[in-house]
């Protein structure tokens, strides 16, 4: 994987997350327009470029990781909180087993996100049966990693937590993917492994996108804004332009 993939992953989550050091609650509307658009692109480039990547790749049980990746992801989004897709529950009472659980939920998901990227690039080409870059991939990671490194550093201020500590637990965050990707560069994967661990982080983005694009009204049932349609629409244009 190129320098600069590794240098915009890192990069991206800093600045997501040093951005919640300075505007915090008020900008929580922000945040859902942000999120709607990057569920939306996320679904889009899940479901036109990285299944038709995995499903034709010939390996068997494809469809086995797809599911385990997703319920993975239910049962990391319990220890997490739900920070993936921009919750902020803060407890009133901060503990340590809080803050662990936390970092661990975030962690293993961005972690595991990582590992197909360094070989992506190739699978896509060789599979989807279309050619263009495929930089998609990355750019869905980055997309929904904003606003979760957002929306971490608040729920850790709000948790009283000090500043000093909620920058380690950000550099740790922002690590996690480049440290995946760097890793799976350097191990050999067998090829049907490969399509496995896309289709695991494929079952994650699809719990992801979903849980952004139903849940992100929960005070006003089954209304949308229509800041968030808008933003909904536009992320999905642009990764329907993708396949164009
Ligand atoms: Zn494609
Ligand atoms: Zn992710």
């Amino acid at each position: 994987m190129p320098t600069w993939q590794y240098i915009l992953l890192f990069g991206t989550v800093i600045l997501g997350g040093g951005a919640g050091f300075y505007f915090q609650k008020e900008k929580k509307g922000l945040l859902q327009v942000v999120l709607s658009f990057s569920g939306a692109y996320i679904l889009g480039i899940t479901v036109l470029h990285l299944m038709p990547s995995v499903f034709s790749s010939g390996e068997g049980y494809t469809g086995l990781w797809i599911l385990g990746g997703f319920f993975m992801q239910l049962l990391l989004e319990q220890l997490s909180a739900g920070v993936e897709h921009g919750h902020i529950h803060a407890p009133h009472k901060v503990s340590i087993g809080f803050v662990i659980s936390v970092m661990a939920g975030l962690g293993i998901h961005a972690f595991i996100e990582g590992i197909p990227l360094s070989y992506y690039g190739q699978l896509h080409e060789l599979h989807a049966g279309h050619s263009h870059t495929s930089n998609h991939f990355l750019f869905g990671i980055v997309l929904h990693h904003i606003p979760a490194a957002f929306a971490l550093v608040i729920m850790l201020l709000m948790s009283k937590l000090k500043k000093r500590i909620v920058w380690l637990c950000l550099i740790v965050f922002a690590t996690m993917s480049p440290l995946g990707a760097l890793l799976a560069s350097i191990a050999i994967i067998p090829p049907g492994l490969q399509s496995g661990i896309l289709g695991f982080a494929i079952g994650s983005l699809l719990h992801i996108a979903t849980v952004i694009l139903f849940e992100m009204d929960s005070s006003s049932h089954q209304y949308i804004s229509r800041k968030k349609l808008g933003a909904i629409a536009a992320g999905l244009a642009i990764s329907i332009l993708t396949i164009l």
